[in-house]
């Protein structure tokens, strides 16, 4: 459902050109919890970021249900963003607002009306199983909360996609089960398509079904996620291995 071919992305600053995407090519199947692990700078954020233009690529193409998210305009993408959720490892959160008034935001920008968007927030607050913070704000919310609440947001719109840069990352082991076996649950009861970018491999082997290992801008190695724990054969996912085990 989410087809990348041949994409390219430099940053040019004043003092260099730097190549941190290079001829990326995957396909990420509908209902896939897919996972992308690198070390740090490998280039995972940029190419998650491009999967909603928060980046611009250089070349390639980004085809989402068959629509090619690099072709659109500004309205056209306005709308296919509605469509891709995404999370963030230090949560990103509205602090001035409460956990309800976080989720109903993109509902609002949506234009739902205001006695709709009361059931839909309650609706997604049971899922995350966070109803009794609603009026709570992010202040007051441990790590594994506020990340429930950066889920919530992210589904208020009925995504296609759902993208993770990091989101377990800040939370400690257990937090991070508990949010890995939420969007488990999440991927499988909404039928929602999960890309998980991460550098800690028990997060893959824990929630993924498929996975590629980027590094230096470059894909090395993509497969199911068995497959690669059992016959690792790039250089940088047998490093993984060793660190993890
Ligand atoms: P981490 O695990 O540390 O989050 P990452 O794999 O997500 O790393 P990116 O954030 O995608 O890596 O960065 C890849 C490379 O691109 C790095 O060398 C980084 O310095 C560079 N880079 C990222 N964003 C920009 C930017 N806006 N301008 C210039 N260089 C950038
Ligand atoms: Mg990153």
């Amino acid at each position: 459902m989410i087809e990348i071919k041949g994409l390219n992305k430099t940053f040019i600053t004043p003092y260099e050109k730097i190549e941190v995407l290079k001829d990326i090519n995957l396909t990420i199947n509908e209902g896939d919890i897919f996972g992308i692990i690198g070390f740090s700078g490998a280039g995972k954020s940029t190419l998650i970021r491009c999967i909603n233009r928060l980046e611009e690529p250089d070349s390639g193409t980004i085809t989402i249900r068959g629509k090619d998210i690099t072709l659109m305009n500004k309205e056209q993408l306005k709308e296919a963003r509605k469509k891709i959720g995404m999370i963030f490892q230090h949560f990103n959160l509205f602090d001035s607002r409460t956990v309800f008034e976080n989720i109903s935001f993109p509902l609002e920008i949506s234009g739902m009306k205001k006695s709709l968007i009361k059931d839909k927030v309650d609706e997604i607050l049971d899922l995350v199983e966070l109803g009794d913070k609603k009026d709570a704000y992010p202040m007051q919310l441990s790590g594994g909360q506020k990340q429930r609440v950066g889920i919530a947001r992210a589904l208020a719109n009925e995504p296609d996609v759902l993208l993770s840069d990091e989101a377990t990352s800040a939370l400690d082991p257990q937090t991070t089960y508990s949010i890995l076996e939420l969007l488990k649950n999440i991927n499988k009861k909404l039928k929602l398509t999960i890309v998980l970018i991460t550098h800690e491999l028990d997060v893959l082997r824990y929630s993924s079904n498929n996975m590629a290992v980027l590094e230096h801008g470059t894909i090395v190695e993509k497969g199911t996620t068995e497959s690669l724990f059992l016959n690792p054969k790039s250089d940088t996912a047998k490093k993984f291995i060793n660190i993890t085990n």
